[in-house]
């Protein structure tokens, strides 16, 4: 079977859609490459932010869910998403992140390279990592940030633990990636085949506090399968090795199989195709609400139910 190539998209829970873009969009420039609602809860909006055109790995989607309170960090999550960015950003982005309100940890070295960890505006946990070989992303042209700062799609993923073995278990034999050292609790594992979000983060913490989901919540990670056919193989080993591994859904710009492994984290394996660009051309890409034909009829109703939105106006910062 192909091993996984890296993380296809993360999703979290937000609870006020306005903030929430305008943190991803407007302070960190990643671009809204798509606005739509939640196929199971049409009166609330699903938001993709990305690179320029919804590239595979760089993709962090939010569920915007007013009323939900505030969960709380601890085993059996993810816990922390991070980005790559240049290698001598990170003094750049605590300066932008302190002005926006936003105060981040001291910058810490990990494996290497530096590390700058914060919390966004409803609790979850952002990494900035400085990366010397950047993985190629396409540079929102339009967005607030230089190239020379800009977040180049996904670095990890970092889960919390009670126990380690099954998932790294599931990792290495069952998903294609490989054991790649040790730092204290922290255990690497890296997808051989991608450079873009390809490394994903065990942390070992046994018998400390499970997670209680909520706002600021990380709902699931997807990783990368390249069609529908590599998908229908992991379903059925993933099947056959004991997991409870759910029917193909289509989720309109990929197509999703979610099953939860063994340390209780959501996993999905998502398509790269058909990708973004379906349904929107790349210029108006994010601009108007989009719904499956299925919602269609109700299109009215689901629009009016929805709180509204602006996409306020991208200040850009200058390059020197
Ligand atoms: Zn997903």
């Amino acid at each position: 079977m192909d091993p996984i190539r890296g993380l296809h998209h993360v999703t979290a829970v937000a609870r006020d859609p306005q903030r929430n873009v305008d943190f991803y969009r407007n302070v960190l420039g990643q671009r809204l490459v798509k606005r739509t609602v939640n196929f199971d809860s049409p009166d609330t909006y699903h938001f993709y932010f990305a690179d320029e055109t919804g590239t595979p790995g760089s993709v962090l989607t939010f569920f915007a869910w007013p009323n939900m309170r505030r969960g709380v960090r601890g085993n059996g999550e993810t816990n922390t998403v991070a980005y790559n960015v240049p290698v001598d950003s990170l003094t750049f982005w605590e300066e932008r992140l302190k002005q926006n309100g936003i105060q981040s940890n001291p910058i810490e070295t990990r494996f290497g390279q530096n590390v700058l960890a914060f919390t966004d505006p409803d609790g979850m946990g952002v990494e900035l990592i400085e990366v010397r070989d950047l993985p190629a992303i396409q540079h929102w042209e339009d967005g607030p940030i230089p190239q020379a700062y800009a977040l180049r799609g996904f670095h990890s993923v970092t889960l919390w633990l009670d126990e380690i073995g099954p998932t790294s278990a599931l990792l290495t034999q069952g998903m294609g990636y490989l054991a790649a050292g040790q730092e204290g609790n922290r255990y690497r594992f890296t997808g051989d085949a991608n450079e873009l979000g390809h490394i994903v983060d065990l942390v070992h913490r046994p018998g400390k506090m499970q997670a209680d989901f909520g706002a600021g919540s990380i709902h699931h990670i997807a990783f990368r399968v390249p069609n529908d056919d590599a998908q229908v193989n992991y379903q059925s080993a993933l099947s056959t090795a004991g997991y409870r591994v759910s029917p193909v859904m289509d989720r309109s710009y990929f197509h999703s199989i979610y099953f939860r492994e063994q340390g209780g984290v959501l996993f999905e394996l998502a398509t790269d195709t058909p990708g973004f660009l379906i349904d929107e051309s790349k210029d108006t890409l994010g601009e108007a609400l989009k719904l499956p034909a299925w919602f269609e009829p109700n299109r009215s109703e689901i629009a009016a139910s929805l709180q509204p939105l602006t996409l306020n106006p991208v200040e850009k910062v200058s390059a020197s």
